[in-house]
């Protein structure tokens, strides 16, 4: 299943001036609420809001991981839930420029938290970002199968579209390519 994330431009500016504050070099994290148009083969995932996790909904943020307060995530999943929403989750690899990927910790993190979100909210499909300074990754649980598959691209809507194709999915079609 094909699965894209769209999101305006205004949106998306927001977002990274949230989770790139200047002058900070700490991982930051948020929450994106999105809503869902199927199609042939697939969905996109719409971003609607984006809430961002300030000092207050932390528990720790450094260079090198950033760690949500169980509280902050309680209230965004009641409001996804709320809403019939999917959720996103936002964070950033400050130090990572182009070719950004999630790490270890993210994977093992993931595991754990996707298959409770679906208890909660539904099978989604719910999704995660992580950006570096001039790039992304991105992924969707697959409650089906337990797996993490890449999302095909993340789609911005200015007065042109902006298509930007995660880590992930650009080796994903590198491999195929290859195969060819
Ligand atoms: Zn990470």
């Amino acid at each position: 299943m094909k699965v894209n994330i769209v999101v305006t431009e205004q949106e998306y500016s927001y977002l990274h001036r949230k989770l790139f504050p200047p002058g900070d070099s700490n991982e930051h994290f948020g929450f994106g609420l999105a809503g869902i148009n199927r199609c042939h083969g697939g969905c996109d995932l719409l971003l609607r809001k984006f809430i961002s996790a300030d000092s207050s909904c932390l528990l720790g943020k450094s260079g090198a991981s950033v760690r949500p307060d169980p509280r902050f995530v309680d209230y965004v999943w009641t409001l996804a839930k709320k809403s019939s929403s999917h959720l996103i989750d936002f964070h950033t690899h400050p130090f990572s420029d182009i070719n950004v990927s999630f790490s270890e910790i993210d994977d093992r993190s993931e595991s754990e938290s996707f298959p409770k979100a679906v208890e909660c909210l539904g099978e989604g499909p719910h999704a995660s970002i992580v950006l570096g300074k001039n790039s992304l990754d991105a992924r969707w649980y697959n409650s089906q199968t337990n797996t993490l598959e890449p999302i095909d691209s993340v789609k911005i809507l200015d007065d042109k579209l902006i298509i930007i194709i995660p880590t992930s999915s650009l080796q994903r079609r590198q491999i195929l390519i290859e195969r060819d």
